[in-house]
């Protein structure tokens, strides 16, 4: 072995250039690590769905003649970090060079760039190949401490890989069809949403390894993992995404709904697992979507495809930009000046409070939510109840099976808690229960009244929110945004909001029994 190839567990990436052609001279190596599952506490599915995609990553380019290592938390113990790992298996083979892919995260990127093996082995970094903003050019676009409107990024990228286009001009005339993407799935419709196609993958001797090592994890385990870990499986995962919920998916993009609980994701896609590890290559995904509005013919609108087309080619990419163009200040930025901390319910979804309680349910059961779930419940309440933004990234972080901090940053600190100060959210996504109650059903039921402000069932959500408006006063009120906010709250009476007021502050000094 001349040559050792590091593979992080959101590298697998196939399609890679270093896979192109097999040297026997070059050992791949790929390892469960003490430091990746206690940076923060994970749970547990998101932990069985890395390190069974790992083994089936190393299984499928083995057999594709690779030379690989595959390490569990069996092999890895001794090892202090990632460091002390590779300077043992650089000495024990003897290697004269050693090569990574760039790291997507902050955290890894400086262990790596950091690493010494002594001079005689030579280090090179090479690109994941995976982003379609290649990252020598997020500089081009993200300047740190600007705001980038994500809409303007989404055009260029538009416009750069001919998404969606004709003769230069956007397909429909229209850049953005979000305002048709709004609807709430009213009852007659429960029973067309498709079921999610979910996995039978045995982890079971991952969790056993996660138990003879004590890894502190939360959520419920299932001996069957449902997400998929292979790319056979991520590819059966988008081509039914495709088929089943394309049709629907901008239509019920902001749509929440507990009627159906076998059909938890709706119509979403549940493919950010699959991006995020790098088993699916971002354009593979769009392309098929294209592919599949363009074989329906007229079956499925330009809303619905746009609609998940923006996600991917836009956010997903934009949010990579802001990421890497702030850190590493992003991470402790607090433009709220928020302290408090984050409340028990978050870890077992015991509350009175019936969406946070689903929500976060839901999350524990499948290690799953989607993005107006994960933005407009439980980040609105930890906005609205000023949580300290690094618990709300360590649970967020924790949490999802798609976490990774380059995705989950951004979209936590930034556009759920507007902790960056606007370098993403242009104001912060803060509601009352009237928006909840709008796009879900999780208000019937409730022991709280979606109406009232104040008195002993009001839903917090309607004192919190004024409370907030009124604290960040100086802060918001020159947003042009919110201008008429300001102007409705200015039209109770000072008794109305001197009571409003006291309900908040009543609720959040009893904020863990809510
Ligand atoms: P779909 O609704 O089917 O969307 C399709 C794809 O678009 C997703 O798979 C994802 O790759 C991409 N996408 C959509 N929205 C975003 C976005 N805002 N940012 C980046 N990519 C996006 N996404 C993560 O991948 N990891 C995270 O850790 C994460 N944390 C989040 C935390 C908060 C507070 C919020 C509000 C959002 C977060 N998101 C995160 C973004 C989004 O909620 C998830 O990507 C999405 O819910 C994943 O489910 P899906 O694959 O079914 O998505
Ligand atoms: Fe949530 Fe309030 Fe609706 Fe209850 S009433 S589900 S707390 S928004």
């Amino acid at each position: 072995v001349h040559t050792l190839r590091l593979l992080l567990g959101d590298q697998l990436n196939a399609a890679h250039s270093w896979f192109r052609e097999t040297d026997p001279g070059v050992l791949y190596v790929i390892a469960e690590l003490p430091q990746e599952v206690d940076y923060v506490v994970h749970h547990v599915q998101k932990v069985c769905a890395f390190f069974a995609a790992m083994k089936s990553f190393a299984d499928a380019i083995r057999k594709a003649g690779h030379e690989v290592l595959h390490l569990t938390l069996d092999d890895t113990q001794e090892f202090a970090d990632l460091p002390t790992l590779l300077n043992h298996l650089c000495g024990r083979h003897q290697v004269r060079r050693f090569e990574y892919q760039r790291p997507d995260e902050y955290r890894l990127l400086q262990q790596m760039e950091q690493l010494k093996l002594g001079e005689r082995i030579d280090i090179a970094q090479v690109d994941t190949e995976h982003f379609l903003l290649p990252f020598a050019e997020i500089s081009d676009h993200f300047v740190r401490g600007e705001h980038l409107t994500m809409e303007n990024f989404y055009r260029r990228m538009r416009k750069r890989f001919d998404i969606l286009m004709q003769d230069g001009a956007p397909l429909g005339g229209k850049w953005n069809f979000d305002s048709e993407n709004r609807n709430k799935i009213k009852a007659e419709q429960l029973a067309e949403i498709p079921d999610p196609l979910c996995f039978d993958n045995d982890v079971s001797v991952i969790l056993e390894r996660l138990r003879r090592y004590a890894v502190k994890t939360f959520g419920v385990a299932h001996e069957r993992l449902l997400w998929p870990v292979t790319r056979r499986q991520a590819l059966q995962l988008l081509q039914h995404f495709c088929e089943r919920c394309l049709p629907q998916f901008g239509r019920f993009q902001d749509a929440m709904t507990d009627a159906v609980e076998a059909q938890w994701s709706l119509y979403h896609s549940r493919l950010s697992f699959a991006l995020n590890t790098k088993m699916l290559y971002p354009m593979q995904v769009i392309r098929a979507a294209l592919e599949r509005y363009e074989q329906a013919e007229g079956d499925i609108s330009l809303p619905q495809i746009e609609g998940f087309v923006r996600q991917i080619l836009g956010w997903r990419e934009y949010v990579r930009g802001v990421y890497w163009a702030n850190m590493p200040e992003y991470m402790q930025s607090n433009a709220l000046d928020a302290g408090r901390r984050l409340p028990h319910y978050f870890w077992d979804g015991d509350t009175h409070m019936r969406c946070v309680s689903k929500v976060v349910g839901q999350s524990l059961q499948y290690a799953y939510a989607h993005h107006i779930q994960r933005l407009m419940v439980t980040g609105n309440f930890c906005l609205l109840t000023g949580i300290d933004p690094d618990q709300v990234d360590q649970w967020y972080l924790g949490v999802y099976v798609d976490a990774i901090e380059w995705v989950e940053a951004p979209n936590t600190r930034g556009m759920s808690q507007f902790a960056d100060g606007g370098l993403i959210a242009t104001k912060p996504y803060v509601s009352g229960g009237a928006y909840i109650q709008r796009m879900s059903d999780y208000c019937k039921g409730c022991r709280y009244d979606v109406k009232a402000r104040t008195g002993a069932n009001a839903c917090p959500f309607n004192s919190l929110y004024w409370r907030f408006i009124e604290r960040h006063r100086e802060l918001l009120q020159n947003n042009p945004r919110l201008a008429m906010i300001y102007r409705s709250w200015e039209r109770f009476s000072q008794e109305q909001r001197r009571e409003i007021l006291a309900q908040a502050e009543d609720y959040l000094e009893r904020i863990e029994a809510l």
